[in-house]
């Protein structure tokens, strides 16, 4: 109906524009469980609701309309949505997955997957060959999630994805970090993409929410079974609050981009930098992959500090952005990987995949980012400042 407008328009005039029985211009919430039936042969289109719920038919035909696929599915979490998917996997099945995975989906596979007879290989997904190496019979799934957090490597959709059509194997993508407005996984020859729309989807910090879009018909059914057996659909009024954070999706992100920007060029020059983690950078080693498969670098970037000390007068003496776990929101937040995110990890291996003590992670919100700037170059100084005393004393 509306396929020729472009993103920015199509996350505003959609399928669900309008309610049809009042004209309203917000999707009604219907928070009814059961759903009265006049025929005793047969039912009406809703009969129960975990089964099928209008105000979530509405978010899961908008996303599936957004990543140009045939259908989609609202979950209670971006961790139920996973879960859920892996769930089309069967005994004995081996999935081959990124190694800097979110920890969430880390100890899915490693902790319960396994206890179903599901095997799993980690391996660098940059690495075409490292990929090849990992594959074996009764590989079923390749699992992508790019940018990865919070080292912020690239993946190439294509490439994996044609590798696993080789193979017969399925490619899902979690696409959390840069949403269908910059990336379209599908559209690159992935199966399933998969978001945690508690981030940027929803991007007020105040849902949790998973969705899932399946681009063949016949999986879609698959996927709609187990949504249905296994139940973790998202409540309506989540599904109402995610429908509001889409619509204007693409100018938060689009501001949050430009920050990111910004600030990476700001930390890139700093002193007390080691590095900078930011696919939107020309030195970034995936940058070319980047831009041939999204439309940027994203608005989450990672910073590693000189050493530990100095990070931690820097967070200490930091004021605009939220101290937090989480990504994806209107305000900014800065998060430390290694008590946070990545705390599970033993230190050596965590070290080793450049998540140091030393590195930060930020997801760059809505505020000015000459103010940000100000506020990190004022931290920064503050840090420089007191550990020359630190050193003297
Ligand atoms: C947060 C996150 C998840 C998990 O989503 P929840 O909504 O917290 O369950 C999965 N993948 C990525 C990349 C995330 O950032």
């Amino acid at each position: 109906m509306s396929n020729h407008y472009t993103f920015q328009t199509h996350l505003l005039h959609n399928q669900h524009k309008l309610d049809p029985t009042t004209g309203a211009v917000s999707v009604p919430v219907q928070h009814a469980s059961t759903f009265h039936q006049s025929d005793i042969d047969s039912f009406g289109r809703y009969d129960y609701a975990r089964s099928g719920n209008p105000t979530r038919e509405a978010l899961e035909d908008i996303i599936a309309e957004l990543e140009e696929g045939t259908r989609g599915f609202a979950f209670s979490s971006g961790m139920a949505a996973i879960s859920t998917a892996f769930m089309l996997l069967s005994q004995n099945d081996h999935v081959v997955i990124t190694e800097d995975v979110y920890g969430g989906t880390f100890r899915m596979v490693s902790q319960v997957l396994v206890r179903f007879g599901i095997s799993h290989t980690f391996v660098d997904m940059t690495d075409l060959e490292a990929v090849k190496k990992a594959i074996r019979p009764n590989t079923k799934l390749f699992y992508v999630e790019t940018p990865s957090n919070p080292t912020l490597k690239v993946t190439d959709i294509k490439a994996i994805s044609e590798l696993a059509k080789e193979h017969d194997a399925l490619v899902f993508v979690d696409n959390t970090f840069l949403t269908p407005a910059h990336q379209k996984p599908l559209a690159l020859g992935a199966d399933i993409v998969l978001h945690s729309a508690t981030k940027f989807l929803s991007g007020h910090s105040d849902v949790v929410a998973g969705l899932a879009v399946v681009k063949d018909p016949e999986l879609a059914q698959k996927l709609y079974f187990l949504q249905n057996s296994f139940g973790a659909v998202l409540g309506p009024q989540d599904s109402w609050l995610v429908m509001r954070g889409l619509k204007t999706l693409h100018v938060r992100l689009e501001q949050s981009v430009k920050s990111a920007m910004k600030l990476a060029n700001f930390f890139q020059d700093h002193p007390l930098i080691n590095q900078v983690y930011y696919p939107g950078l020309e030195n970034h080693p995936q940058f070319d992959i980047q831009q041939r498969q999204a439309e940027s670098g994203g608005a989450v970037l990672s910073f590693d500090l000189l050493n530990e000390d100095i990070m931690r007068t820097f967070v200490k003496n930091v004021k605009i952005p939220v101290f937090a776990v989480s990504l994806g929101a209107v305000e900014s937040i800065l998060s430390y990987p290694a008590k946070m995110s990545h705390a599970a990890m033993p230190e050596e291996e965590r070290v080793q995949r450049g998540i140091t003590n030393s590195l930060l992670r930020l997801s760059v919100g809505l505020e000015n980012p000459d103010d940000l700037i100000k506020d990190f170059s004022d931290a920064l100084d503050e840090a420089k400042r007191s550990n020359l005393i630190y050193d003297r004393g």
